[in-house]
């Protein structure tokens, strides 16, 4: 039976959508949890009182869904940490904000991370602009998060499994320094490859009781410090 172009049309609207609106986007290529992610910025991150745009931008743009076990993806947006593997875990989201607000993201910026963990962090500083460098003690969780980032799209991250303690002085000073895993004092280190006028954020306290979030700022010799809030994390290891 001969069929002409037009009843071929009727007798299938989506050809006749996919002529008139150019090809349909493939169904891998929509994110199902693009609303998911939009009201986690809105309600625990703006209703908290994040307002720095470049901060809120990067969260609204990295799939965390796509940093944890697939086990863990309905979940990954909620006001939680989740497990990684490895007896760590991915940040609450709120946290991962206010570390990434606290130190004033731009584009361009030079910044070392210390406990790459699942990558989302260092994702949600690169999705800002900035240059990353990441330091992961564990080999597994180093190896998984370069991958993961590689595989993303995220190429301004550089992940290294290592001792975070030494910091990375191949490329030092940085504009800025995330620790995220509490340490019981600031490695030295870490505050001599800090830029002048450069800042860290780093919990600081005993491992497993409470923590304190401390924002420190470097100006000559002088640091200033400043406490933002109590705050519980895995503890800061050091290699044998
Ligand atoms: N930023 C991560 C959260 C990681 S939890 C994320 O977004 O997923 C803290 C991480 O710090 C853990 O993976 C832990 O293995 C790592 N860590 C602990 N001590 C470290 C050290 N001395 N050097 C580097 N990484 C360390």
């Amino acid at each position: 039976m001969a069929v002409n172009l037009r009843s071929a049309l009727r007798l299938c609207p989506l050809l006749a959508a996919a002529i008139l609106l150019g090809p349909i986007p493939a169904v891998a290529e929509v994110d199902p949890f693009a609303a998911a992610r939009a009201r986690m910025v809105e309600i625990q991150l703006e209703r908290r009182g994040i307002t720095d745009p470049a901060t809120l931008r990067a969260m609204r743009s990295v799939p965390r869904h796509r940093f944890v076990d697939p086990a863990y993806a309905d979940a990954a947006y909620d006001d939680l940490p989740l497990p990684i593997g490895h007896g760590q875990t991915i940040s609450q989201p709120y946290m991962v904000a206010c570390m990434t607000e606290v130190i004033a993201p731009a584009p361009g910026r030079r910044i070392l991370e210390i406990g790459t963990g699942s990558g989302y962090q260092a994702a949600v500083l690169a999705a800002t602009g900035a240059e990353v460098y990441s330091i992961e003690i564990i080999p597994q969780l180093a190896a998984g998060a370069a991958e993961r980032l590689r595989r993303l799209g995220y190429g301004t991250v550089e992940v290294r499994q290592g001792d975070g303690y030494f910091g990375w002085p191949q490329h030092a000073p940085f504009d800025a320094i995330v620790v995220t895993a509490a340490a019981e004092f600031i490695p030295p280190p870490l505050l001599e490859q800090l830029k002048d006028g450069g800042r860290m954020v780093i919990p600081v306290g005993t491992p497993f009781f409470v923590q304190t979030l401390m924002l420190v700022e470097k100006r000559g010799e002088m640091l200033s410090t400043r406490s933002l809030m109590p705050v519980r994390f895995v503890p800061f290891r050091r290699s044998p």
